[in-house]
C-alpha cells in the first residue's frame, strides 16, 4: 500500500472516525454540563456525513496508507444503527484493524451486534470503580455495575482484547487507581491510564490537575510490580507494562509529561466531516464540501494527500503555559 508521509516523514496510518457530537455522559473533562446543557445546540442530523459518505472517504484513507479504523464519538453508541457503519467498514480491502471507543453504558445492548457486524476489539472508559467518583466524572449519576455489566457482555461476545481507559485527574480519582488495577488484574482486558489532557476549551484545564504517568506507574508498581514492555507497533499511543507475576499488562497515555508527537501517525474526521490532523487542532479542512460536490475520488484523493503532506503539528511537544488557550476543537467532536 503506497504510503504518503508529512513533513516530519510520519506515515499516515490511523483514522479516527467521529460518527457524532453527542454524548449521553458529561464527563467533566470532556464534556462539561456548564457548556454542554439542555440548550447546547448538537450537529442537526444533515449535517453528519451518511454511512456511504464516511465509507467513501475511509476507501481514501485506506488507498494513502490508513491501516487502522477507530470509531469514535461523542459517544458512538448513541448513532443509530452504527452496526450497520461498523459492518460496511469491515469489509474495505486494506483495512488491517477496526476498533471503537465507547463509555460502556449502551454496550449490554450492542456488544453482540458490534461483533457480528465485524468488530474486533473495543476500548471502554471507565475512570473509577468508585461509584460516587465514578458518578461525578461522568456527571450523570450512571453507575458502575452497568458499565462492568456492558465489558462482561462485550466479553461475552467475543470482543478481545478489551482495553479499559482511565483518564486520571487529580482530587478526582487517584486514589482509585489500585482499585482498577486489583480488580482487572488477571481478565485479560487492559487497564489504560490517561493523563488528564488541555483539550478543547472548555474543561478548564490546569496543569496541576495532571497526574503525572511516572507517578501512575509507582503507584501501581508500588502494589503489584510492574515490568515495562515494547510497543507493540511504532506510533502506539500508550506506554506499556506487564504485571511481573504474569497478571496481565496496563498502559499509561502520557501526552502531557511524555508527548508522543514524534511518531504520531493519527489524523481524525469529525461527525460533519471535517478533517483534523492533530487531537489539539484549532481548524479542520472540510471534506463534507468534497463529497458532496461533484469532485472525483481522484481529486479528493489527491486533496487528503496535500493536507498530510503539509502537516507539521506536534501541539503536545510544544505545550506552554499560553497554548490552553487556543481555541482548539473539543474533544467531543473527534474523539481522544
Ligand atoms: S498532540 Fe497532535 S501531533 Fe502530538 S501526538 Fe497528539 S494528535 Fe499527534
Amino acid at each position: 500500500m503506497p504510503t504518503v508521509s508529512d513533513t516530519l516523514g510520519r506515515p499516515l496510518r490511523d483514522l479516527r472516525i467521529s460518527v457524532t457530537d453527542r454524548c449521553n455522559f458529561r464527563c467533566t473533562y470532556c464534556m462539561p454540563k456548564e457548556v454542554f446543557g439542555r440548550d447546547f445546540h448538537f450537529l442537526p442530523a444533515r449535517d453528519l456525513l451518511s454511512f456511504e459518505e464516511i465509507i467513501r472517504l475511509a476507501r481514501l484513507f485506506i488507498t494513502l496508507g490508513v491501516e487502522k479504523i477507530r470509531i469514535t464519538g461523542g459517544e458512538p453508541l448513541v448513532r443509530r444503527d452504527v452496526e450497520t457503519l461498523v459492518a460496511m467498514i469491515a469489509t474495505l480491502p486494506g483495512l488491517h484493524d477496526l476498533t471503537l471507543t465507547t463509555n460502556g453504558s449502551l454496550l449490554w445492548r450492542k456488544a453482540q451486534a458490534l461483533r457480528a457486524a465485524g468488530l474486533q476489539r473495543i476500548s471502554v472508559s471507565l475512570d473509577s470503580l468508585d461509584d460516587a467518583v465514578f458518578k461525578a466524572m461522568n456527571d450523570v449519576d450512571f453507575p458502575v455495575a452497568l458499565v462492568l455489566d456492558g465489558i462482561e457482555q462485550a466479553r461475552a461476545a467475543g470482543l478481545h482484547p478489551i482495553k479499559i481507559n482511565v483518564v486520571v485527574k487529580r482530587g478526582m480519582n487517584e486514589h482509585t487507581l489500585v482499585d482498577m488495577a486489583r480488580h482487572f488484574r488477571g481478565t485479560g482486558h487492559i487497564l489504560r491510564f490517561i493523563e488528564y489532557m488541555d483539550v478543547g476549551t472548555t474543561n478548564g484545564w490546569r496543569l496541576a490537575d495532571v497526574v503525572p504517568a511516572a507517578e501512575i506507574i509507582a503507584t501501581i508498581n508500588a502494589a503489584f510490580a510492574l515490568e515495562p514492555l515494547e510497543p507493540n507497533y511504532p506510533g502506539e499511543v500508550a506506554r506499556r507494562y506487564r504485571y511481573a507475576d504474569g497478571a496481565g499488562e496496563i498502559g499509561v497515555i502520557a501526552s502531557v509529561t511524555q508527548p508522543f508527537c514524534g511518531d504520531c501517525t493519527r489524523a481524525r474526521l469529525s461527525s460533519d466531516g471535517q478533517l483534523y490532523t492533530c487531537l489539539f487542532a484549532t481548524a479542520g479542512h472540510d471534506l463534507r464540501a468534497l463529497v458532496r460536490s461533484t469532485a472525483a475520488d481522484d481529486d479528493i484523493l489527491e486533496g487528503l494527500e496535500r493536507i498530510w503532506r503539509r502537516r507539521e503539528d506536534r501541539y503536545s511537544q510544544l505545550r506552554t503555559a499560553l497554548t490552553p488557550d487556543l481555541s482548539k476543537v473539543e474533544m467531543s467532536r473527534i474523539g481522544g
